[in-house]
């Protein structure tokens, strides 16, 4: 075991302050392939997200209405083979 991980409170604080002052997360998540324990910032407040939060946050906001590939350019429905799009 190495050194305790030190916590600063403050940091701390000021990283959730400026997450919640997000006007809306922006995930670039590149081509992939993805990991599910992999982290993704977002580009304007750069909190960072797991890839299944990131899919919740990306579902929230298309179902309030939002285009879902402002908040993930990479974002796109999966349509099974063979299917007309
Ligand atoms: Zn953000």
């Amino acid at each position: 075991m190495g050194k305790p991980m030190k916590i600063d409170m403050a940091e701390i604080k000021e990283r959730v302050r400026r997450e919640q002052a997000c006007p809306r997360h922006r995930y670039e998540i590149g081509p992939g392939p993805y990991a599910m324990g992999a982290k993704y910032r977002c580009a304007h407040c750069g909190a960072e997200k797991r890839m299944y939060e990131i899919g919740d946050y990306v579902k929230g906001y298309q179902a309030a209405g939002g285009d879902p590939l402002d908040v993930c350019p990479e974002w796109q429905e999966r349509k099974p083979e063979g299917l007309p799009s």
